[in-house]
């Protein structure tokens, strides 16, 4: 599979090389920042399958889960285009709404719902998660 998508502005881009190793919605709080309202869905990959043009500025947080997270945007039109994490930097997750075709990456999952509103559209056809799940490639992943 080979996925391209990028920023806003075009400025920054990207191309992916391989297949989603999962994707999911998030509705922690802050995803709900960025995500102006709703969640944000995130494709996760291997680092190493993806290949980025231009300059992203990063933002370090503390998630709620107590992972050192990386969230890396265009300065210049402030799109969220990925994070990574300081435990796991093996593995990048994408913004699924900065892939060029977003209709090739769907949600396997759903989680941080106890964190989401009472209003949250939420897809009830997906496995709900209250918290965040184990990473990518450990028996109890959903979906995989
Ligand atoms: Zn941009
Ligand atoms: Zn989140």
């Amino acid at each position: 599979m080979e996925l391209t998508g990028g920023c806003l502005c075009k400025a920054v881009r990207y191309r992916i090389s391989g297949s989603p190793l999962t994707a999911r919605a998030c509705w922690c709080r802050m995803c709900q920042q960025i995500g102006a309202g709703s969640g944000t869905v995130n494709a996760m990959f291997q680092t190493a399958e993806v290949a980025v043009e231009g300059e992203l500025c990063e933002y370090r947080t503390v998630a709620d889960s107590g992972n050192v997270m990386y969230w890396r945007f265009c300065p210049r039109c402030g799109t969220h285009v990925l994070a990574t994490s300081e435990p796991r930097p093996q593995f990048t997750a994408i913004r699924v709404g900065t892939l060029d075709d977003p209709e090739r990456v769907r949600p396997l999952a759903t989680i941080w719902t106890s964190a989401a509103p009472s209003w949250a559209a939420i897809d009830p056809a997906l496995p709900r998660i209250e918290q965040q799940p184990p990473p990518p490639g450990t028996a109890a992943e959903p979906g995989r």
